[in-house]
């Protein structure tokens, strides 16, 4: 691990807080990121930021640009989707969180997200890494589903290294040798990486296990490893999804899951970042 520098604790034994206007990252209260897989269109986006909003969430998540796969499956709505998230997010009141695919889409993204997403696919794509290292907004960098936690963190210190000390790491399952779970979530991963470094930690259950009925109890636990904060895909009609339905939270259960998420973060001796007053009990 000797190559680890900026992103270690030697070198900062302070966590790192992200500031985002008022809302901090990885200080006492944790980050609740939720929203559809992709963005698809106006109806669907505007439904759910209003689901989100009344629960009190401040983070939406939803990609305009979609990795697949598969070249024939649903690639994103792309600018116009970018376009839906952005009036979502000034007609609710919430933060976006979009995946930027590639160096040449930073521009393009910039002006849309308040943290630019970097996926799993792309954590060892060292040029891109580096160019996002020159940016000035906060990076969400999923670990490679093949990453070792070593790798996970050089992919951080490239950032780091380029002059953006603002990264989010999230924990996003990886492949192992059991194909019963779509991913392996590695819940030790979280205390471990939040020894070596100083950065911001959070999971993601949802594409971390592929499976809707697991994604509140690993929330749970990832709180209880000590997550700084949670990212959950949640859609209107799971089974119309053009992408990941199987694993996303019906927008109509959420409050149940946020009650859930809110007495665990208490029980760990955090809070959960919820607007004022959400409507729900
Ligand atoms: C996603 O968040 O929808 C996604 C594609 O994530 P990952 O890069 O972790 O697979
Ligand atoms: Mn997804």
């Amino acid at each position: 691990m000797s190559d680890l520098k900026l992103v270690s604790r030697q070198h900062s034994n302070h966590n790192t807080v992200i500031r985002l206007g008022d809302e901090l990252i990885g200080a006492k209260e944790l980050c609740l990121i939720a929203g559809p897989c992709a963005v698809e269109s106006e109806t669907q986006l505007n439904e759910i930021a209003k689901g989100l909003s009344e629960l009190g969430v401040k983070f939406m998540r939803g990609g305009a640009y979609k990795p697949r796969t598969s070249p024939y499956a649903f690639q994103g709505l792309k600018k116009e989707g970018l376009k839906m998230l952005k009036n979502a997010s000034d007609t609710y009141g919430l933060k976006i969180v979009t995946e930027v695919l590639d160096t040449t889409l930073i521009e393009e993204v910039y002006p849309y997200a308040d943290i630019l997403q970097v996926g799993s696919r792309n954590a060892k794509n060292y040029q891109f890494l580096k160019e996002l290292g020159k940016v000035d907004k906060p990076i969400l960098l999923k670990r490679g589903m093949s990453s070792t936690i070593n790798e996970w963190l050089l992919a951080a210190e490239y950032i780091l290294l380029g002059g953006n000390e603002n990264v989010i790491l999230c924990e996003r399952g990886i492949r192992t040798f059991d194909t019963s779970v779509r991913n392996t979530m590695d819940i030790a991963s979280i205390p471990l990486v939040k020894e070596l470094s100083h950065l911001p930690v959070i999971a993601d259950p949802s594409q971390g296990t592929g499976k809707r009925s697991l994604v509140t109890p690993l929330s749970l636990a990832a709180i209880a490893a000590g997550a700084d904060g949670l990212m959950i895909e949640v859609h209107n009609e799971p089974e119309e999804a053009l992408s990941d339905g199987f694993q996303s939270m019906y927008l109509n259960t959420m409050g149940d899951m946020v009650k859930a998420l809110r007495a665990q973060a208490e029980h760990s001796g955090r809070t959960l970042n919820l607007k004022k007053e959400p409507q729900i009990v």
